[in-house]
């Protein structure tokens, strides 16, 4: 029998099962679909900078362990599988183009200080050395304020998913696509098994890692989440040369310049249930706010478009720990806009659960039963 069955192969099941695998478990991954084609694969993979320090709270540990975590993943990945994930530590920078936007990264700032980490407001002359495409903006005065912070990396997370179930496989993880679950069998306080069209899967302990359809199989067993699908579209262009060198944020949108001159914009924030098609609307606004940011852009093709529907929660953050009083399932899920960046910390906590391990942090705050 398995040690742990994990339900969704996105980033967090894989990543769940790569530490399981890692710390000697027989571990099962099954997914609906096709592993890591969901909100995972239509991320743009922004780490944003984080920082370990004393008398952090657990949702800043959990990006701070996480943020510490990549380039040790991404080196033992490549190494492991000969597959780059794109982790690059490219550096973040953030403007504002409004008094409400300044204000707002007047705010950042602070949390920033906070946190202790590293940025700086830059001049004219340091955005044009910083990051070039912006400086028109600067200079014509359209730009309110703008800061770096060097510690935001990015991932190509395709590359990264792939990379994820291929060192799983060498540990030894299933990894089963195209299996929906579709119930639970339970047993006073334990899961026993999930059902699927195959007949029943067993497993020592079961990790819920569906992303925005977490909801559905949570009511099976009797608690219901506060998981939504919340979609996000993207626009890829395509550019002979690289025109950006840094990611470019400004308030929830983004562009993300890859290395090889594809650059992404994104990304919108709708309610549309599990609708995952684009609309004109929305896409038009995010080429306008690329092409208006970086003028450099103006000529680059559309190459893609897409969406994806990221797990939603009733306050912004995950859901993550023990299943009501079942002593052998747990929630990995509900990460929204940070699933990418918070994977590999979820992973850890998850990992310690299962392993009847202390964990590091209080998960009071992303207990299922909240709000
Ligand atoms: C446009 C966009 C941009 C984003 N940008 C960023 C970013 O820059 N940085 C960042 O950190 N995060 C980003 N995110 C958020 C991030 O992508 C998500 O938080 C993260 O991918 C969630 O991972 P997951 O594994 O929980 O979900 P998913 O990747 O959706 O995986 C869930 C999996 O579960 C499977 N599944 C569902 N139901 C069942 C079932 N009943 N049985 C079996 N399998 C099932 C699905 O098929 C799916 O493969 C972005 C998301 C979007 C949409």
């Amino acid at each position: 029998m398995d040690d742990c069955l994990v339900v969704g192969g996105g980033v967090i099941g894989l990543s769940l099962a790569y530490e399981l695998s890692g710390r000697g478990l027989r571990v099962h991954v099954v997914d609906r679909g096709v592993l890591g084609r969901e909100a995972s694969w239509a991320g743009a993979g922004i780490l944003p900078p984080a920082r370990l320090h004393r008398d952090i709270e657990p949702w800043d540990w959990l990006r701070a362990r996480s943020h510490e975590l990549y380039p040790v993943w991404s080196r033992a990945l490549l190494e492991a599988t000969g597959i780059d994930n794109g982790y690059r530590r490219c550096g973040g920078v953030y403007v504002a183009r409004s008094r409400g936007e300044a204000a707002a990264l007047a705010g950042l700032a602070a949390h920033f200080r906070q946190h202790q980490i590293e940025f700086q407001r830059l001049d004219q002359p340091q955005l044009a050395e910083c990051e070039p495409a912006l400086t028109l903006g600067m200079a014509s005065g359209r730009l309110k304020a703008v800061y770096f912070a060097p510690d935001e990396a990015q991932l190509r997370n395709p590359r990264h998913l792939q990379a994820l179930a291929a060192a799983c496989r060498q540990r030894g993880v299933r990894l089963s696509e195209g299996v929906p679950v579709r119930g639970v069998r339970r047993n006073s306080g334990r899961l026993i098994a999930v059902e699927t069209d195959a007949g029943p899967l067993f497993a020592a302990n079961f990790a819920i890692a569906s992303g925005a359809w977490t909801d559905r199989l949570l009511q099976m067993v009797g608690i219901p989440s506060g998981i939504r699908p919340v979609r996000g579209q993207m626009v890829l262009f395509r550019c002979p040369d690289r025109p950006l060198r840094r990611i470019i944020n400004e308030g929830s949108r983004y562009l993300v310049a890859r290395d090889d001159g594809f650059v992404l914009a994104g990304s919108s924030e709708e309610d549309a249930g599990f609708d995952k098609s684009t609309t004109p609307g929305v896409l038009n606004d995010l080429e306008q706010m690329a092409r208006d940011l970086v003028p450099a852009l103006r000529q680059a093709p559309v190459q893609q478009t897409w969406a994806g529907l990221r797990p939603g929660s009733i306050d912004g953050l995950p859901y993550i720990g023990r299943i009501g009083s079942l002593e052998n399932a747990f929630v990995a899920a509900g990460h929204f806009r940070s699933g990418l960046h918070l994977a590999p910390a979820t992973a850890l906590v998850i990992s310690d659960l299962i392993c009847r391990q202390p964990v590091e942090i209080d998960l009071t705050a992303f207990r299922l039963t909240r709000g």
